[in-house]
């Protein structure tokens, strides 16, 4: 018996003549996830065959499986020789431990035949191997609507036989769809961004400001920490580091105060775009939520997208605080996020900042300010790391 990870897709499949386009670009996806484990990969009418895992590799492998968008669900299964004997056993072999835990479960067999040379056709499988499962188990009983335990039988080149189906992420696979430059902080929002945009398939590079020394080095080791943990789905990220204290400063001095949280989001997005653009990326994300705090208002929103040319998106706009903490459970950047050192947008905070700002005099207070050569030098100074 072999063990293989049978591999369904998803929203791939409606992308007509594109569809070899995607389906290479999903297998290099998961050859760059299982890199180590030395599978061998496979695709073939509409799924995807991992083969060649040893056993003591084979869990990792599954989980590395669960975060590679474009992946629909993951099947765990015992390829066996299509000699019904063999096929029997087999069968019965992988429900076992799952009787032995639960031995009044009810069960039904979905046998699916694509070899239609094999002797019998998918009716007479299930009646077959359901009365070959119930003489060996006499405590289980058939349920075809909802059944507690679904026996896969795949009649292909060999007999694949499974009883899990575990969910992947769903999506396209990354790199399908561009590039695109997250700005990251150290917030729960903006790797859940960056993650959402990844999921359409995007490629993402990042970008974090910090305010060295008055946010901390271990801010920013937290910044990439999460770079990483969203780079276990979105694959290796060029993280850009911004010292953004003189311009901060700056501002905090010679701009009106109320007025200092917004300029500072114009010049964050000034600076993410022309840092996007040498990368070859071709829009901004950001972890912004409509209202969720001053600067998230729609006028402030409107003032921060004058500052850049690019299309600047916001998977998040339209969601909640806890609909957002949940994904970032989910996805495992939660924990990391809620640490408690401070970010420069928290660190300057104005006590009474504008709700509405009026683009006018937003552009006006920024005018009065010459941040050009400032922009230049915090471009000259970032730092590049690779995550991944
Ligand atoms: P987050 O939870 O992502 O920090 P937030 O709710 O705290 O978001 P803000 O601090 O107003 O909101 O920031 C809004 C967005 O601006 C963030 O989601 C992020 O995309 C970007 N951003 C904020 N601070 C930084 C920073 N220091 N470096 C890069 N991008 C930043
Ligand atoms: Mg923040």
């Amino acid at each position: 018996m072999e063990r293989v990870l049978l591999v369904r897709y998803t929203e791939i499949h409606l992308k007509g003549l594109n569809r070899p386009y995607f389906e290479r670009a999903l297998v290099d996806n998961m050859k760059r996830a299982l890199r180590g484990l030395e599978p061998k990969i496979e695709r073939e009418h509409g799924r995807i065959y991992v083969r060649g895992v040893s056993e003591e590799n084979f869990g990792e492998a599954l989980d590395r499986l669960t975060r590679v968008f474009g992946i629909h669900s993951i099947s765990p299964a015992a390829a066996v020789d299509k000699d019904w004997e063999t096929v029997v056993s087999a069968a019965l072999e992988l429900m076992e431990p799952m009787v032995a835990e639960k031995p009044d479960s009810t069960f039904k067999v979905l046998a699916r035949r694509s070899d239609k040379r094999y002797f019998m056709n998918s009716d007479a499988i299930n009646k077959e191997l359901g009365g070959r499962v119930l003489d060996r188990f006499p405590t289980l009983s058939v349920d075809v609507h909802k059944p507690e335990i679904k026996l896969s039988v795949e009649i292909r080149d060999m007999a694949y036989i499974y009883c899990d189906e575990i969910p992947g992420p769903a999506g396209m696979p990354t790199g399908t769809a561009g590039k695109a430059s997250l700005l990251i902080s150290g917030g729960i929002d903006s790797p859940v961004a960056g993650y959402m945009m990844a999921k359409r398939g995007l490629t993402l590079s990042a970008v974090h400001f910090y305010s060295y020394p008055y946010t901390s080095e271990r801010a920013r080791d937290k910044v990439v920490e999460l770079t990483k943990l969203v780079s276990r789905y979105a694959g290796e990220i060029r993280l850009f580091l911004v010292p953004f204290t003189d311009i901060q400063m700056t501002i905090y001095e010679k701009c009106p105060s109320k007025e200092t949280t917004v300029l500072m989001r114009r010049l964050m997005m000034r600076i993410a775009e022309r840092i996007a653009r040498s990368e070859g990326a071709m829009a901004l994300i950001t972890g912004e939520s409509l209202g969720q705090v001053a600067s998230q208002t729609l006028e402030a929103l409107c003032v921060t997208n004058d500052a850049v040319d690019m299309p600047v998106f916001r998977p998040l706009i339209g969601f909640d605080k806890d609909e957002i903490m949940d994904i970032a459970r989910r996805i495992g950047t939660y924990e990391t996020s809620i640490l408690p050192y401070e970010d420069c947008c928290t660190v300057f905070v104005p006590k009474h900042p504008v709700t509405k700002p009026k683009l006018d005099e937003l552009r006006a207070s920024e005018a009065a300010v010459d941040f050009s050569e400032m922009i230049e030098k915090a471009i000259e100074n970032t730092e590049l790391m690779i995550v991944r």
